[in-house]
C-alpha cells in the first residue's frame, strides 16, 4: 500500500476533522492488517460474502462499513458487528436493520444514500423519496436503526465542474434534512462523499467521510 499517500490523506482529513473509511473490497486481509497497523480503523466493504470472510480475520475494534448496495436478506449476516451500513435506500431496508439489531441487542449507524450522480445506474433517494421514508409512521418506531447522515457517489468524469455540483447537491440534501427533521439529533452529522479520484473536491465541498480504495492500495485486479 502507498503509505506516503496514506500520511498525506491523513493530514489532510485533520485539518477538517473529516474521517477515512478505507475500501478494501477486493483486497486480501494482509493488506487490511497493514493499514490496521498504521492507525486505520475504519474499513469499508461493499459486498456482505466478503466481508464475512475478513470480518474474523481482523481485531475486533476494526469499526466494518457496509458501503454497497444490501439486499434486506443480507442484514441479519452482519447485524451482529457492522459499525455503520452507507447505502440505505429504502424503508424497508431500514425495517429490516432496526429489526435485526434489536435481535443483537444493538444499535446500528446508517446512512441515507441519496442519486447524485448523472448516471442512472447508481441507487439512491430523490429528495422526494427521502420525504416520505422520514414521514413514514414506521420510521419512528425505529430505535435500532440511527440515521446518522448522508451518502453518495459523484458521476464516474473527469469533469470536476460537475462533481463539485453534484457533492454541493449531497450537501444541501444534509442540510435540509437536518433543518426539517433532525435539528435536536447531534448523531446526525455525517455527509460520506468522495473517493480516490474525487476525495479531494468532497472535502471542500464538505465531506465528513472520504471512502478511499484504490489510491491506497493500487488498481484491482
Ligand atoms: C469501491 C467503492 C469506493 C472506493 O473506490 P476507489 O475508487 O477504490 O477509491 C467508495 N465507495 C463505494 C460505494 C465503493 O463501492
Amino acid at each position: 500500500m502507498n503509505v506516503q499517500l496514506l500520511q498525506e490523506i491523513q493530514t489532510s482529513l485533520a485539518a477538517t476533522g473529516a474521517k477515512l473509511v478505507a475500501v478494501t473490497k477486493t483486497y486480501p486481509p494482509e493488506t487490511i492488517q497493514e493499514a490496521y497497523q498504521l492507525g486505520c480503523r475504519d474499513f469499508g466493504e461493499n459486498r456482505v460474502q466478503e466481508l464475512l470472510e475478513k470480518q474474523p480475520l481482523l481485531p475486533p475494534d476494526v469499526r466494518w462499513h457496509l458501503i454497497g448496495h444490501l439486499q434486506t436478506n443480507k442484514v441479519r449476516y452482519i447485524a451482529p458487528f457492522i459499525s455503520m451500513i452507507h447505502a440505505v435506500d429504502s424503508l424497508r431496508l431500514l425495517e429490516e436493520i432496526n429489526k435485526q439489531a434489536a435481535k443483537c441487542g444493538r444499535v446500528i449507524d446508517c446512512l441515507l444514500q441519496f442519486h447524485i450522480a448523472a448516471e442512472e445506474t447508481k441507487f439512491g433517494l430523490s429528495r422526494e423519496e427521502a420525504a416520505d421514508l422520514l414521514e413514514n409512521e414506521s420510521f419512528k418506531k425505529m430505535p435500532h436503526a440511527r440515521i446518522c447522515g448522508v451518502m453518495g457517489m459523484a458521476t464516474f468524469t473527469d469533469d470536476e465542474v460537475q462533481i463539485r455540483r453534484e457533492f454541493s447537491a449531497l450537501r444541501d440534501h444534509f442540510n435540509w434534512l437536518q433543518t426539517t427533521w433532525f435539528a435536536d439529533r447531534p448523531e446526525f452529522r455525517e455527509i460520506s462523499m468522495g473517493m480516490s479520484g474525487d476525495w479531494q473536491i468532497a472535502l471542500e465541498e464538505g465531506s465528513t467521510m472520504v471512502r478511499i480504495g484504490s489510491l491506497l492500495f493500487g488498481k484491482r485486479g
